[in-house]
């Protein structure tokens, strides 16, 4: 089957923006992706004759931060197990939080492809908001923007060359 690309990281962070720059639509589902589930949106993304499917793991808007916290566990675990390549996603403008460390934590454990992209850096001007990220103490880092584009392609490139 095709591979599943999911974009992972805390509320907030952009991940649905990204999902709908990837697939061009809102919401595009893909209905007949057997054993799927329905919390979470699946969209078909083809750049340069490759195909993937990107799944946006946001799920319902949480409650509270307890509700967030293990929803995000959930998800982390689930598209570790599901998916052949992960993209984690910070947010440039919030900085590294807690839960960024959890999660990144997570993914180390797993032998899959995760590429760390941190959103929300719109142009050249704003590299250094990314820079915080190194503090995570992975690489490479991929500064993006999933509103204006920018560093989408270096993201993108990324992705195909893991299918
Ligand atoms: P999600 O909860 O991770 O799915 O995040 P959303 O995609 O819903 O985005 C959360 C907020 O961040 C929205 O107000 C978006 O417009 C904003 N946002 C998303 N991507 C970017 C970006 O690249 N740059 C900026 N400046 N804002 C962004
Ligand atoms: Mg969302």
């Amino acid at each position: 089957r095709k591979k599943l690309v999911a974009l992972v990281g805390r509320p907030n962070v952009g991940k649905s923006t990204l999902f709908n720059m990837l697939t061009g639509t809102r919401r595009a589902l893909v209905e007949d992706t057997p054993g799927l589930t329905r919390d979470r949106n699946y969209g078909e993304v083809t750049i340069r004759d490759k195909s993937f499917i990107v799944v946006d793991t946001g799920g319902f808007e949480p409650t509270t931060e307890d509700v967030m916290l293990s929803q995000m566990r959930t998800q982390t675990l689930v598209a570790v197990e599901q998916a052949d390549i992960i993209v984690f996603m910070g947010d440039a403008k919030a900085g590294i939080t807690p839960s960024d460390y959890e999660i990144v934590r997570t993914l180390q454990r797993t032998d899959k492809t995760v590429l760390y992209a941190v959103n929300k850096v719109d142009s050249e001007k704003q590299e250094n908001f990314a820079v915080d990220f190194f503090g995570l103490g992975v690489e490479p880092i991929y500064p993006v923007s999933a509103i204006t584009g920018y560093g989408a392609d270096e993201l993108i490139d990324a992705i195909l060359e893991g299918i």
